[in-house]
């Protein structure tokens, strides 16, 4: 590799590493309490991924010493029994964050589900309760994902104020809650969506650009300004059913200055946040 080439290389967000630090800062906090937060994971069904998601929770509360119950329902579970569950939840003592995983069956109503979980207990954040605190800047809980994008951010040194950013996409689990962070951190946010005019126009504005769209290769170099953060949120599979993001990471990686890989830039993050979520809600109550 030439030295030029070198020169021009983006410097990688390491979510593996940063994660890692993270977690062992919370076992560190976690070993000195007398009273350990708990995290109650709710599963109906039988999604293989929601599974798999389930079991990398609990092995992560067990990383930093946290107590964790998993309760899983069948899939023909009624919402009564499901709400039954998130009442019993709320009221015990030993539990200081509950979350539903996601997505419920079809005949389960989502949004009832999180309005029932108390907002003392919401630490995926979904909760319109906490969803307004965030949104009026005082938040007790981050959202799980868009709040370790701002750590990876802040542990990279990138300073958000006064930078241009552009979000691509606008759910509310991802898109909308990050560009809210970004905008109470003081940055100048643009916020893009499947109707937006000219997106490559817009994407090219961004000193930091985060996409969370869900495409493989969506964002290509010609949709990054040089020297921009790329932060790329997307989950997707290639062709060949290979983990992928919605990033271009050969032809983009070149000309940002920083980025982060998938698998192993937000990906790592988003648990993390939950157990920092966790600790949070523990040390409220404790
Ligand atoms: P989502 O609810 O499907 O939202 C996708 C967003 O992308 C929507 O706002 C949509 O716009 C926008 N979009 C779709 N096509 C577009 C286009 N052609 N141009 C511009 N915008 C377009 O997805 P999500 O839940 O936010 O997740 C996004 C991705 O992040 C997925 O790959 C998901 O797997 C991944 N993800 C990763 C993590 C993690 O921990 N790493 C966590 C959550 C999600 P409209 O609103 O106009 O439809």
């Amino acid at each position: 590799m030439t030295a030029e080439r070198v020169a021009q290389m983006a410097k990688i967000i390491d979510g593996k590493a940063i994660s890692t630090q993270i977690r062992a800062e919370l076992r560190d906090e976690i070993s000195k309490m007398s009273t350990k937060p708990g995290l109650a994971v709710i599963l109906v069904g039988d999604d293989m991924a929601s599974h798999t998601y389930v079991r990398n929770k609990k092995a992560a509360c067990e990383e930093v010493g946290m107590y964790s119950e998993v309760h899983m329902l069948p899939a023909t579970a009624t919402q009564d029994e499901l709400l039954e569950l998130v009442d019993k939840l709320n009221r015990d003592d030993k539990i200081h964050g509950i979350l539903a995983q996601l997505p419920l069956p079809a005949h389960l109503d989502e949004a009832i589900v999180i309005d029932n979980i108390d907002p003392a207990k919401d630490v995926d954040c979904f909760h319109p309760y906490n969803v307004g605190k965030l949104m009026i800047g005082d938040p007790v809980f981050l959202p799980c994902t868009p709040a370790g994008i701002m750590k990876l951010l802040e542990r990279s040194g990138i300073d958000v104020a006064g930078k241009r950013c552009v979000v691509v996409g606008r759910s509310n689990i991802v898109g909308k809650p990050m560009a809210m962070m970004l905008l109470q951190a003081n940055g100048t946010v643009t916020v893009c969506h499947s109707k937006t005019q000219n997106l490559a126009d817009e994407c090219r504005q961004a000193e930091i650009l985060v996409s969370a769209v869900g495409r493989a290769k969506f964002i290509t170099a010609d949709m990054v300004s040089p020297g921009a953060v790329v932060i790329d949120v997307g989950m997707n599979r290639d062709r060949d059913g290979k983990l992928c993001g919605d990033v271009d990471f050969a032809g983009v990686e070149p000309k940002a200055s920083h980025i982060t890989p998938v698998p192993g830039g937000v990906g790592p993050m988003t648990i993390t946040m939950l157990l920092s979520n966790t600790l949070t809600a523990a040390k409220l109550r404790i």
